[in-house]
């Protein structure tokens, strides 16, 4: 497993929490507006990778302080290590929230099943029948579906996030999602912005883009019906 960064405090990723994110790096898809390529391609933010032993010691000198630790990557769950390290975190107090693309169930009930994690954000990136043609990688597609059936039939809290960028993102395609996730508690529409670098701009340059605010209102009202809250993410 490999650390590729940690940000130490935060106040938007943990909803309700000053959380510390560990970021883990590696991932099996290649999401052209991802804003993590150094992590995608397993290198550290800032030159070198953080040692184990070193989020445990900081964490234990955040007691008090920190509310909550995020996962996030990379896609955290490729790890087989991740189960210790979480059982770590836990250990010190901390509750944790996953993020995930969830293109590894096993690993999501594991997880789940094992009391590991106490809040799942859940990305999807287009119509789960569509990834195929928009997000590169090693994965199995029916893997997306099986996860969120994971999730949705857990009690654990949860909310499921789409980036909203086309062509991967479509009226359609938003009410194909919000069908497969229907009574989620939450669903967040995500506001792409390309402030700083992406994994591959020359996407953006043939054919991507980010939806306007108009464009996401009219996304929100197509996922409100099917699910308890929707909502949109600047
Ligand atoms: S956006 Fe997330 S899932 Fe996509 S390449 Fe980046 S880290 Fe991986």
């Amino acid at each position: 497993m490999i650390i590729g960064g940690i940000q130490k405090s935060s106040l938007i990723d943990y909803s309700g929490k000053i959380s510390c994110v560990v970021f883990l790096a590696g991932c099996n898809f290649t999401c052209p507006y991802c804003h993590n390529p150094d992590l995608v391609r397993r290198k550290p933010f800032n030159g070198s990778h953080f040692d184990e032993k070193k989020i445990y010691a900081f964490l234990e000198s955040r007691k008090g302080f920190l509310d909550g630790v995020v996962i996030s990557g990379g896609e955290p769950t490729l790890n087989e290590h991740l189960p210790h390290f979480l059982e770590r975190i836990k250990h010190l107090g901390y509750p944790v929230k996953l993020d995930t693309n969830g293109t590894r169930p096993r690993m999501v009930r594991r997880l789940i099943d094992n009391g590991l994690i106490d809040y799942i954000a859940m990305d999807i990136k287009a119509d789960p029948l569509a990834y195929p043609l928009y997000i590169a990688g090693s994965y199995n597609p029916q893997s997306i579906l099986t996860s969120v059936e994971i999730i949705r039939n857990s009690e654990l809290p949860h909310e499921f996030r789409t980036t909203c960028v086309k062509p991967m993102v479509n009226e359609q395609g938003i009410r194909n999602i919000a069908q497969a996730i229907t009574v989620a508690p939450l669903y967040a529409l995500q506001r792409f912005c390309d402030d700083n670098g992406v994994l591959d701009p020359r996407f953006f340059d043939r054919m991507g883009s980010g939806h306007d605010r108009d464009e996401l209102i009219r996304l929100q009202a197509i996922a409100s019906p099917w699910v308890k809250k929707c909502v949109v993410r600047s």
